[in-house]
């Protein structure tokens, strides 16, 4: 744990947050901030800042986080179309450095994203 880093305080508890999904890796909650109907942040407990953070040790997890999504993505009906998105770096919007993959549904998605 990163005593500083925001996802790292939601993973604890220590700051509230809607959890709807969560093991011994991965905890994932609801955005504060929501751009489509389901809009859930899957994240490892494991403090990563973002995908250049990860190592080979890290590839199971990275792939669980996928996995974690799809699921929520079946269990919320979103099998028409739903989104998978890890932003890294400032040059591609990520504002939390903590790893985290955006699952976004409900929505009909535009291509490029902005
Ligand atoms: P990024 O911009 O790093 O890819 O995504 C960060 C996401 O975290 C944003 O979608 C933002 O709305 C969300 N977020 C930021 N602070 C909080 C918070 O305190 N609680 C929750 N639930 N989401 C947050
Ligand atoms: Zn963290």
């Amino acid at each position: 744990m990163d005593a500083n880093c925001l996802f790292c305080k939601i993973a604890a508890k220590k700051i509230p947050s809607k959890i709807v999904y969560e093991d011994s890796d991965i905890f994932a909650f609801e955005d504060i901030s929501p751009q489509a109907p389901t809009h859930v942040l899957v994240c490892p407990r494991k403090h990563l800042a973002s995908l250049n953070e990860a190592t080979a040790e890290d590839q199971a997890l990275i792939g669980k986080l996928h996995l974690v999504a799809a699921q929520l993505a079946r269990e919320r009906n979103l099998l028409e179309g739903y989104r998978t998105v890890f932003n890294n770096g400032p040059g591609a919007g990520q504002s939390v450095f903590h790893l985290h993959l955006h699952l976004l549904g409900g929505r009909q998605f535009r291509w490029p994203p902005g």
